[in-house]
């Protein structure tokens, strides 16, 4: 397969109540599968990603929509990408990619942190992109994801920081910043006004 698709992110995403009820469906079925496939009981998925089983259990009912926090440790438990938890990363309808006014937004309860998936987890390469809009104030603290993730932040619009060891980095619109992520780290928004980054993610070790 080539790789001279081509991308249209349209920020016209919509948030109406089928399109999370999908998006919950779709992590609850990704998990079950994970666990099918491992043969992890509650308990164990549990123990390996920090979620609680009660929480894992809401989850896989579609009871609950987890946040991006929630959903970054059960990703790094399975030591796997976290795209796979939004899209099909295996549809063949994933291919000729265009995506104008249908980029699917998480969590709605995040209000301040939109994460859309641009390009979702390619199996060859081993990484993703998401486009993250951070609204005024937001503050965002991720967990460590699993050893071997490398996020590349590029901002393209407005200004926002990134907490890596302990500090916070300003970046500037056009500037980008390269860091572990196998560690706490976080976004932020102090301004008045949206910024919008773009969040390459490798994941080095093969998931
Ligand atoms: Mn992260």
């Amino acid at each position: 397969m080539g790789y001279n698709n081509i991308v249209r992110y349209d920020a016209q995403f919509f948030l109406h109540r089928r399109h999370m009820k999908n998006i919950n469906k779709r992590i609850s079925l990704t998990l079950k599968e994970l666990r099918r496939e491992r043969g992890w009981s509650l308990d164990k998925t549990a123990e390996k990603t920090g979620v609680s089983k009660a929480m894992l259990g809401q989850i896989e009912r579609e009871e609950s929509s987890p946040t991006i926090a929630t959903l970054w440790k059960i990703a790094s438990g399975f030591d796997t990408s976290f795209s796979s938890f939004i899209e099909d990363i295996h549809s063949k309808f994933n291919k000729p990619i265009h995506r104008g006014g249908k980029t699917k937004q998480l969590h709605p309860t995040d209000e301040k942190i939109r994460v859309m998936p641009l390009f979702p987890f390619d199996e060859q390469l081993n990484f993703e992109v998401f486009v993250i809009e951070l609204l005024p104030t937001c503050e965002h603290l991720s967990p460590p994801h699993q050893s071997g993730v490398i996020e590349h932040v590029i901002v393209t619009e407005g200004k926002m920081e990134v907490l890596v060891n302990g500090a916070w980095q300003s970046l500037n619109k056009g500037e980008g910043f390269r860091f572990d992520a196998n560690q706490p780290h976080g976004y932020r928004n102090l301004s008045s006004k949206i910024a919008i980054v773009h969040d390459i993610i490798h994941y080095t070790k093969t998931t």
